[in-house]
């Protein structure tokens, strides 16, 4: 497999990279990314390709079940660095169907750290046991619903941390929009619509 990594990036370079050398020469000087990315950490979710998009285009977070965890150095360094030096505009957090995170937040896990990382998205469970018993569904359509209710609940937490709270008290910035991303289509949902940049 590692052969083929590297086999790969060969055809990038010679594929991709060279031909658009001017390109890939002025983000090697300066990365603008328009666009902070929080997503999973499962293999089939890549926000570049998912998006036709270019190296440059996001500034990336990845974890299970793409949770933004008030407690996390690693997330608030991140979106710090997105929104006060990159002054990203837009932030994305995007789930996906078939989430492996979201299944063990409906079945339980026992191991140590995975469980205390779910924990964080516990409430989003507690709304989706709710709907599903009011409306009677089925496992599948339930961890639909949950995957749903996570992201708006992410969304809720990252609206809360002090950092984008007080942004969003002098101004509207950073939009935040809520996204679901289908491993079985290919295609993305808008869940939250975070509204659009004003027309210059
Ligand atoms: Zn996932």
């Amino acid at each position: 497999m590692i052969e083929e990594l590297l086999a790969g990036n060969a055809r990038f370079v010679t594929g991709e990279f060279r031909p658009n050398d001017d390109y890939y020469r002025a983000i090697a000087d300066r990365q603008t990314p328009k666009v902070l990315w929080i997503g999973c950490s499962d293999s089939r979710v890549s926000e570049h390709q998912m998006t036709d998009s270019r190296p440059g285009t996001m500034f990336v977070h990845r974890n299970v079940a793409n949770i933004v965890a008030f407690n996390d150095v690693n997330i608030s360094a991140i979106l710090e660095y997105g929104v006060v030096h990159l002054k990203i505009e837009d932030i994305i957090v995007c789930g996906h169907t078939r989430c492996g995170g979201i299944a063990a937040i409906e079945d339980g896990v026992h191991e140590n750290y995975i469980a205390d990382w779910l924990c964080i998205a516990s409430g989003a469970k507690e709304t989706a046991d709710r709907i599903a018993r009011e409306r009677g569904l089925s496992r599948d359509e339930k961890l639909a619903v949950l995957t749903e209710e996570n992201v708006k609940l992410q969304i809720k937490h990252l609206e809360n941390l002090s950092l984008i709270r007080n942004m969003h008290a002098r101004g509207a910035l950073p939009r935040i929009h809520g996204w679901l991303y289908r491993v079985e289509t290919g295609t993305i949902d808008v869940l939250v619509d975070g509204g659009a940049a004003p027309r210059a």
